[in-house]
């Protein structure tokens, strides 16, 4: 069979390559090493109009160590990440998964990014992801934040927000983006924001709160302030874990998993928390947890408790927030807990 005809463009720039994207919606397909894309257009199990060749975009192949992490580029061929010294040491479950991807000819163009963005259940990469807890830049915007009826937001790679507003039907009516809230590349936000009110509450890798007001199906950003001083600084403290921010409504508490750790470190466990007044944006107190949490959460009573919760631990600590003393621990919860769920 032969595809059903569509137009081809060249992008060079990735800014290109988005706005052609946002333009033709999903009638446009980005073309990478297509190797799975040719195959479903030739079997017509689809027919975009528009084919945006990627290939030419520069710098979205490199293979890089950053802090404790692997950098792949996109648009790296399998070939390279299999020959590569840095994924061979760094991280070999990547390094002997990519001999299993089909053959030479194959992963000679196939690309790590096409292998994600195709999300084959059964392909090697989106496993090794999994596994290895990876994450993935983005260009575009991702996750849904509500903001009040029939609207809500997203984080975006540029750093800004796009809050979008829908109609009865739940179609989009209207779409607005903020000014720039962060530099996803220097110190970009975690996703794991908390809501009071109309306002999100976000936290870049460094400790900078990123507030964001959302009234009447706009978002707006609020004033920048640090959960940390220069003494905290200088000591190597940082927000991190899965699920690091917590927020207690009524008082207006905001507490946040703390741990001595360098760049990259925004997933490791907490082994103090700290609690900030959003009223002053000053910390109120901290405690030191009895055993590292890489999530935690507090209750929206009128004296409420602390969960803390630390993957692989499966159980939950439970703090008296005021002073920090641990006041029991529930064993028995399950191999991999990662999320903790308030009422
Ligand atoms: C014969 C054969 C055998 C194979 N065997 C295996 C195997 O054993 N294991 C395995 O894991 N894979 C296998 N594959 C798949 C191979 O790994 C592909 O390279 C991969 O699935 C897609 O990568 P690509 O660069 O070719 O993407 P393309 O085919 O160009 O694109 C795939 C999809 O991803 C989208 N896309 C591509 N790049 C991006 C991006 N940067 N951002 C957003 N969207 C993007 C495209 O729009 C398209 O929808 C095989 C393929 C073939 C043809």
């Amino acid at each position: 069979m032969k595809p059903a005809p569509f137009a081809y463009t060249k992008a060079k720039t990735l800014k290109e390559a988005v706005t052609l994207l946002a333009k033709h919606k999903d009638d446009a397909r980005l073309l990478a090493g297509g190797q799975s894309l040719i195959a479903t257009l030739n079997m017509r199990l689809s027919a975009p109009d528009l084919l945006i060749d990627i290939n030419g975009i520069k710098n979205l192949n490199g293979i890089a160590k950053k802090g404790k992490y692997v950098e792949i580029g996109a648009l790296a061929r399998h070939a390279q990440v299999e020959h590569s010294d840095v994924v061979a040491k760094h991280a070999p479950l990547i390094a002997l998964a990519m001999p299993h991807i089909g053959h030479p000819a194959i992963r000679n163009r196939g690309t790590f990014g096409g292998s994600i963005a195709f999300a084959d259940p059964a392909a090697e990469l989106p496993a090794c992801l999994l596994a290895l807890g990876g994450e993935i830049d983005i260009a575009g915007c991702a996750l849904v934040y509500p903001t009040g009826p029939r609207s809500f937001f997203s984080l975006c790679g540029d750093g800004t927000a796009l809050t979008v507003r829908l109609d009865d039907a739940g179609k989009a009516a209207g779409k607005a983006r903020t000014a720039k809230l962060f530099d996803a590349v220097k110190d970009p936000v975690t996703e794991k924001g908390v809501r009071r009110g109309d306002t999100w509450y976000f936290v870049s890798f460094t400790g900078d709160v990123v507030p964001l007001q959302t009234t009447g199906g706009t978002t707006k950003a609020g004033a920048r302030w640090s959960l940390l001083d220069a003494a905290d600084r200088k000591a190597s403290w940082r927000p991190g874990g899965m699920q690091h921010l917590s927020l207690h409504a009524a008082s207006g508490r905001l507490y946040s998993l703390m741990h001595k750790g360098g760049e990259y470190s925004h997933k490791d466990p907490g082994t103090e928390v700290w609690v900030y007044d959003l009223s002053n944006r000053k910390r109120q107190s901290r405690f030191a947890l009895e055993a590292p949490a890489t999530s935690i959460n507090i209750t929206q009573d009128a004296n409420p408790v602390l969960f803390a919760i630390f993957i692989g631990a499966g159980k939950v600590d439970v703090y008296d927030p005021k002073g920090g003393k641990l006041l029991r621990s529930i064993a028995e919860i399950g191999f991999t807990p990662t999320t903790l769920v308030s009422y």
